[in-house]
């Protein structure tokens, strides 16, 4: 990953790099394969994922909780498709910011 970066000429200090895969990992949002190999690979988790991030500090809420089928449910009927799966992103302010700003 940090040589893919390189090569993009993309500046970054490898603690940061391994600091956002490992929250990617905490949230599920990747996980990690080990073949046999030295090197640990990383791929797109396929659980369906649902955070809200915040575009003061960047931090990133899981919302997974919150369920949106019925959403889901809603578009299906009145569109008469068949969904398989989804991303959904919210971005704005987090609890922090706002009382900041404030
Ligand atoms: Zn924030």
């Amino acid at each position: 990953m940090i040589d893919y970066l390189n090569q993009q000429e993309i500046k970054t200090d490898p603690a940061t790099v391994f600091r956002i895969v490992n929250m990617f990992k905490e949230k599920e949002l990747l996980q990690s394969i080990q073949l046999n190999e030295r090197k640990i690979r990383y791929e797109l988790s396929s659980k369906p994922y649902h955070h809200f991030v915040c575009e003061q500090c960047g931090a990133i809420q899981d919302i997974s909780d919150f369920s949106i089928k019925a959403v889901e449910d809603e578009i299906q009927e009145k569109r008469h498709i068949k969904i398989k799966s989804h991303s959904l992103e919210f971005f704005g302010l987090c609890k922090d910011c706002q009382n900041k700003t404030n």
